[in-house]
């Protein structure tokens, strides 16, 4: 079966092609050449984005769609930069700028609790949708650490393994939040598509 892959973040693409390998599906993507609309990322939530993308994509290709609506969410700012993560220093996708501000946003602050929500959706072209949450939490630290993964990986400290997602890219599709999210939808999907 064909899984169409609703995101332009190659990011993303490498690291669920990894996570959502299966026999009998196979996933698609802009990297097949497929092009797709941008979707405006309008909603409040990570549950709203990730909704509207799946169910636009679905219909747009008419295919059974998964998408990835994804952020970082600080408890010492009240949750930011939440749904607004990949535009947090303005630009959309600017991940250096992006960093920076979080650096500075925390200066002072001790309390480094974070930690990284997904919200993975299913859409058939026929309008229904099937969303699943997952999350990790690790602690946001000064100075990046790693080169691997992407966005805010390289501040993102696990104490667990005395490391960052961005130094253990094989872990880190294991226990992330991405990872989480897609094995609920792997349990439940048989039943999706019954
Ligand atoms: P989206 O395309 O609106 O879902 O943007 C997600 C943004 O959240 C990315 O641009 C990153 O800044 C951040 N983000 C989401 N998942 C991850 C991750 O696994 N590692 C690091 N940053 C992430």
């Amino acid at each position: 079966m064909k899984i169409f892959l609703a995101t332009g973040n190659k990011h993303k693409i490498k690291e669920i092609e990894k996570i959502f390998k299966m026999d009998n599906v196979e996933i698609l993507s802009i990297n097949d050449g497929i092009e797709i609309p941008e979707v405006e990322e309008d909603g409040t939530t990570f549950e709203e984005n990730s909704k509207k993308k799946a169910f636009e994509i679905a219909k747009f290709t008419n295919m059974i769609t998964i998408a990835d609506d994804s952020g970082l969410c600080v408890d010492a700012l009240n949750g930011a930069p939440g749904v607004y993560s990949a535009r947090y220093a303005g630009e959309h996708g600017n991940d250096l700028d992006n960093n920076k501000k979080l650096v500075k946003e925390l200066q002072g602050i001790e309390n480094r609790k974070a930690r990284f929500v997904a919200v993975i959706t299913l859409a058939k072209p026929t309008g229904e949708t099937y969303s699943f949450r997952g999350e990790v939490e690790g602690d946001i630290i000064d100075n990046p650490q790693g080169t691997e993964g992407f966005g805010y990986d390289p501040h993102f400290f696990m104490k667990e393994y005395g490391k960052t997602l961005a130094e253990i890219p094989e872990i880190k599709n294991k226990i992330s939040h991405r990872a989480r999210a897609l094995e609920k939808l792997k349990e439940n999907l048989d039943e999706i598509l019954k």
